[in-house]
């Protein structure tokens, strides 16, 4: 990746097209209303954005469905379509840069995570979902010898994207790869906190040859146009990513509109589970500060409850505190940040708000706990770490989404998996473990889409991720999963003659 160092000086060149692109070209919200995106570390406006309405989703559905029955993308051969999404690849890649300082200005998060992790995980997962694309077979079933009964997957059509702002492309890419690799035509909608680097995606895919009317995206607020995705009858499917409370709402919205099918992805409340067997606490520390700390823990899977056996819990703390320490939170654009900002005010109100809780409660912080850098007019939070939690209280059970880790002993296995999966969340889990029968053994017991064993991982984009429970609805993204989602199974049965 190219990259030029000073990214506050390429900060002040870069220009946002702030508008919807639909049916292949960027259009202003038909109301001529826009909403403001504020960049979280500095608290300054860095865009107004076209603010979509139900009147721009219909029109967007409209183009999708039009270019879904004239077959321009859908009628395709496989082989073709993953050509030009393979382009589409590289050229992501080769604007990843720019992307990269527009995911980190209008996100918060370090540029080093968005340069190293966000784009090229990004461009990873659409290339293995491109390859993909030609090599899913299709089934011929057992029937009689007069009968030939195959089993035949086609494209389910027009697909609603309802994004989160914590990996606005990232987690864009692990919806729309697989929608488009099977043929289908997409309304996606950003989160309106992070809408500028899906809307620049969408010259890129227009430019890659992905034929117009295929890929829109209607940046807007979620009670207009995440509703009118939500509610619109020509949409087939909708995958959501966000709060367990707004996918709720989507499955009232497919029961109140076309039973359109709903794929969730929700949050978590994820346990790092410490066996009292482990003799080696420096792997462990990293990790666990990792799955915490990372994207400043506005991450789904964020390893927010570390339960640790009760004989080792005070080394592991003391071998913690300063790998916390040493994750430095401040400028984004930073190369040595990293821990960025908050995405908003009300998100840090909302954080800060869940450590008085922990203090109320009579939760200890053994780590930080306050606001930082409040000079900036940024967003910024300490790692913060709280002993002495058990496991009903509120910072215990609810999502933080931030970097707040709380600290919860056990006396033995059966404890640990019982804590572990006493959430109303089942998305990701972390065991550390010295023994590979206790290894096999947890890993079995725990209620999540992901568990992983010595190490904090979601795994790559070949393996399913989602999860059980309130953590997840109606389907996985990543791995091959995700092509079945956004794909009808036709039973055809041929009678000879
Ligand atoms: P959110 O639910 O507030 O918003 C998500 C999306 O829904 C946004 O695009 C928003 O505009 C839209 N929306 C909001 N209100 C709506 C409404 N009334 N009708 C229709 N759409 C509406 O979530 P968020 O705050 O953007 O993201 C944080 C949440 O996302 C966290 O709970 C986190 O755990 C979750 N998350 C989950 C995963 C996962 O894969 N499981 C990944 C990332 C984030």
């Amino acid at each position: 990746m190219n990259v030029h160092t000073d990214f506050h000086a390429q900060a002040q060149t870069l220009k946002f097209e702030t508008r919807a692109f639909i049916d292949g070209a960027y259009v202003a919200a038909q109301s001529g209303e826009n909403f403001e995106t504020v960049n979280p570390a500095t608290g300054k406006l860095l865009a107004n954005v076209a603010a979509g309405g139900a009147a721009d989703v219909d029109v967007a559905v409209k183009a999708a469905r039009r270019s879904f029955e004239a077959g321009t993308w859908s009628g395709l051969p496989p082989r073709e379509r993953k050509k030009v999404l393979l382009r589409f690849a590289d050229l992501i890649d080769k604007h990843s840069a720019e992307l990269a300082l527009i995911e980190t200005l209008d996100c918060g998060k370090p540029i080093n995570d968005s340069i190293n992790v966000d784009l090229p995980d990004s461009i990873e997962t659409l290339r293995w979902h491109a390859e993909a694309t030609d090599k899913i077979y299709d089934q011929v079933s057992p029937a009689p010898r007069d009968v030939v009964s195959m089993i035949v997957r086609e494209p389910i059509g027009v697909v609603g994207g309802v994004l989160p702002w914590n990996f606005p492309l990232f987690v864009a890419m692990w919806k729309l790869a697989p929608a488009l690799a099977g043929g289908n035509s997409l309304v996606l909608k950003p989160a309106e906190q992070t809408s500028l680097s899906l809307i620049r995606l969408a010259a890129l895919a227009s430019e890659a040859g992905i034929p117009d009317g295929v890929f829109n995206v209607v940046p807007g607020l979620g009670p207009t146009a995440g509703q009118a995705i939500g509610l619109h009858k020509d949409i087939d499917c909708v995958s959501f990513t966000g709060s367990g409370e707004v996918g709720r709402l989507f499955l009232k919205y497919s029961a109140d509109s076309n039973m359109k099918r709903i794929i969730l992805e929700c949050g978590g409340k994820s346990p790092a589970i410490v066996m009292g067997d482990v003799r080696n606490f420096a792997p462990i520390v990293e990790n666990v500060a990792t799955g915490i700390l990372f994207c400043q823990g506005e991450n789904c899977s964020a390893g927010s409850r570390l339960i640790v056996h009760e004989s080792i819990k005070d080394r592991l703390l003391d071998e913690l505190k300063p790998v916390f320490e040493s994750w430095t939170v401040g400028d984004p654009l930073e190369r040595t940040t990293r821990i960025g900002a908050m995405i908003e005010q009300e998100h840090l109100a909302k954080v800060l708000s869940y450590i008085e809780t922990g203090r109320k409660e009579g939760a200890r912080i053994a780590l930080g706990g306050s606001q930082i850098l409040a000079g900036t007019g940024g967003s910024f939070v300490e790692p913060t770490i709280f002993d002495g939690v058990s496991n009903n209280m509120k910072i215990a059970r609810e999502e933080i989404f931030g970097p707040v880790l709380s600290v919860i002993t056990f006396k033995d296995e059966a404890d640990a998996v019982r804590l572990a999966n006493d959430t109303n969340y089942g998305l990701a889990a972390s065991l550390y473990t010295d023994d590979l029968n206790t290894a096999h053994r947890v890993a079995k017991q725990i209620r999540a889409g992901t568990v992983s064993v010595n190490c904090y991982s979601e795994g790559d984009f070949a393996v399913p991720f989602g999860g059980y429970k309130e953590s997840g609805f109606g389907g996985k993204d990543k791995g091959l999963a995700a092509h079945d989602q956004y794909t009808e199974t036709k039973a055809v049965w041929i009678q000879l003659r």
